[in-house]
């Protein structure tokens, strides 16, 4: 499989999606964010971003990238990898670039996942979380059969969101602005393929897997 870089604003349900080419398609999902988070400090690379990120630090981009690799090369990449995460900005598209020059790896496909404000913030901010088991609920999206109740243990839904609507609108349009030089950047080569966030995640997989049956 080719590789996908995923870029998509907040709610717009990348991680579902990922999940669903992961089990369809045995990808690699490579979140960057992870990858930052569970770093292993007993690699070369792992332990530069332990010591930045442990003083307090920002880690720059060549070393995300460097990091990045190393864990590529760990795995059978040519398999076909999610990046999840990994490019925002035009300096992380060159040294993405530059990644698939070293690995000799194809560039693969760059989808933008589409959603309006309003219905990702109408995802974002109905979520629903049952108080005994965790299972997760959504006041439009998933309802459970009895308002208020889980379906699976009976429990208590209360309400999950993470953020209310101005924190939700500004981490949104600050995204969007962050990466429109990067969507601009692949619209301009022809190489952006948009596909549109649909209420039900199959059709968004669909419009995912059409991509990918043209290859
Ligand atoms: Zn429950």
């Amino acid at each position: 499989m080719k590789n996908i870089i995923f870029v998509a604003p907040p709610a717009a349900g990348k991680g579902t999606q990922c999940e669903l080419l992961v089990n369809k398609y045995g990808y690699h999902h490579l979140s960057t964010g992870d990858l930052l988070r569970n770093v292993d400090p007993s690699t070369e690379v792992g332990k530069k971003v332990h010591e930045v990120m442990s003083s307090g630090g920002l880690v720059d981009d060549e070393l995300v990238f460097s990091l990045i690799k190393e864990h590529l090369l760990t795995l059978d990449y040519h398999k076909g990898v999610l990046f999840d995460g990994a490019i925002r900005t035009l300096k992380q598209v060159e040294l993405y670039d530059q990644l698939c020059v070293d690995l000799n790896m194809d560039r693969g496909h760059v989808i933008f996942i589409n959603i309006s404000e309003e219905r990702a913030m109408a995802r974002s901010l109905g979520r629903l979380g049952c108080s005994s088991c965790g299972k997760i609920y959504h006041k439009v999206n998933m309802k459970p059969e009895v308002e208020g109740i889980c379906d699976v243990c009976g429990g208590t839904l209360v309400s999950r969101d993470d953020d209310n609507e101005i924190t939700f609108k500004n981490r949104f349009n600050t995204y969007l602005e962050k990466v429109e030089p990067v969507l601009d950047y692949y619209r301009n080569r022809n190489e952006l393929i948009t596909v549109e966030a649909m209420d039900n995640k199959m059709d968004t997989f669909a419009q995912i897997e059409e991509v990918l049956n043209n290859d």
